[in-house]
């Protein structure tokens, strides 16, 4: 069965572009996309990858992370092969740098609602390889999904086009954890990616009204020197505003990338001057010390939301206000109280 896109235009000769991502990518017939998920079969273009998974779990929303998005929760998580982006310290590269398999065997989206629903996940969340790979399957799925009150989540290097965020948002996914992968002069590696583009469709996000929270891995010589974290934190700061979450994460030597691990001061300076230019709610990520990951009121603050090990430990919060100050605090969803961290690994075998 062949699933065709959504998002591409006919150009002349059978010859199409793709307007899933900002890569654009236009194909001859025959001809694969750079992500390897879509090709042009005979003018039309066509989802390879539609509900090919390489891997479904259950697992915290924190880990996304997402610390301001249905605290406490749980999503089934999955993932294809492939990616628009080819980092050099990419930590999934037997996924992102995979094809597809030859003879795939496709999860249809009704049976992923019902195994979350079964396993008593609170929503679902494209993650592990770049989730523009599942473009097609995704909103058929959140669709679904949103039916049975399941919210939808996406990690993502935040690449999409405008108009592939406005139809994910209307198929109920609201949630994006976004990476922030450099800024204009880390060109060493990432050469053609448009930094400007992740800001500008994060604010649009948040604009059709869906929830953000951006995460800066600073890696060790491509993206941490001075110029290159002003500029990220100016832009998270002037495009979207003191209350979007930012993760500052520590990165490990991954891929082909052997560049030392950041160091815990570098991850530090940058957030005490992320902090200094305004932005209200920043986390150290990666480093194993739950203090530098708990939401603290920005304007009396008390410490409202303790985490560790991807659980909240300790939640007090008024509704959505500080119980202190009444200061408004931004969360999307709702507490889950009480939740264990699932233990459980799914093969896809057995959905
Ligand atoms: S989704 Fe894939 S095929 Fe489409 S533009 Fe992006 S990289 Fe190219």
């Amino acid at each position: 069965m062949e699933f065709q896109a959504r998002l591409y235009e006919k150009l002349e000769d059978d010859i199409v572009r793709c307007l899933i991502c900002e890569r654009r990518c236009i194909l001859n017939p025959n001809q694969i996309g750079i992500c390897k998920n879509y090709q042009n079969l005979s003018g039309k273009l066509i989802h390879l990858g539609y509900g090919v998974l390489s891997a479904v779990e259950s697992r915290p929303i924190e880990i996304k992370p997402l610390f301001h998005y249905w605290p406490n929760s749980t999503a089934l998580t999955f993932s294809g092969y492939g990616c628009n982006f080819y980092c050099p310290w990419c930590q999934n590269d037997h996924l992102s740098f995979s094809n597809l398999p030859e003879d795939p065997k496709r999860i249809p989206p009704e049976r992923l609602v019902e195994y979350a629903l079964k396993v008593g996940d609170e929503g679902l969340c494209a993650s592990f390889n770049e989730p523009a790979t599942l473009y097609d399957y995704l909103l058929d799925l959140f669709e679904l999904g949103k039916r049975s009150n399941l919210y939808g989540v996406l990690v993502t290097n935040g690449y999409f086009t405008e108009k592939a965020l406005e139809n994910l948002v209307e198929a109920g996914a609201d949630g994006y954890s976004m990476d922030i992968k450099g800024c204009p002069k880390a060109c060493n590696a990432l050469a053609t990616i448009d930094h400007v583009k992740v800001f500008r469709n994060a604010r649009k996000l948040i604009d059709l009204g869906g929830h953000v929270e951006m995460v800066y891995l600073v890696v060790t010589g491509f993206n941490d020197d001075e110029e290159c974290i002003e500029w990220i934190l100016g832009k998270h700061f002037d495009l979207l505003g003191p209350d979007i979450p930012l993760h500052i994460n520590r990165y490990y030597p991954a891929h082909v990338w052997r560049e030392p691990a950041t160091s815990l001061s570098k991850l530090l300076r940058i957030m005490e001057k992320a902090q200094r230019i305004g932005i209200n709610y920043v986390y150290v990520g990666n480093v194993g010390v739950p203090e530098l990951e708990e939401t603290r009121c920005p304007k009396c603050g008390k410490t409202l939301i303790t985490r560790h090990h991807y659980r909240v430990t300790y939640y007090h919060l008024d509704g959505d206000r500080c119980p202190r100050c009444g200061c408004k605090i931004p969360i999307r969803g709702r507490f889950i109280e009480g939740k264990p961290l699932p233990h459980l690994t799914l093969s896809i075998m057995f959905i």
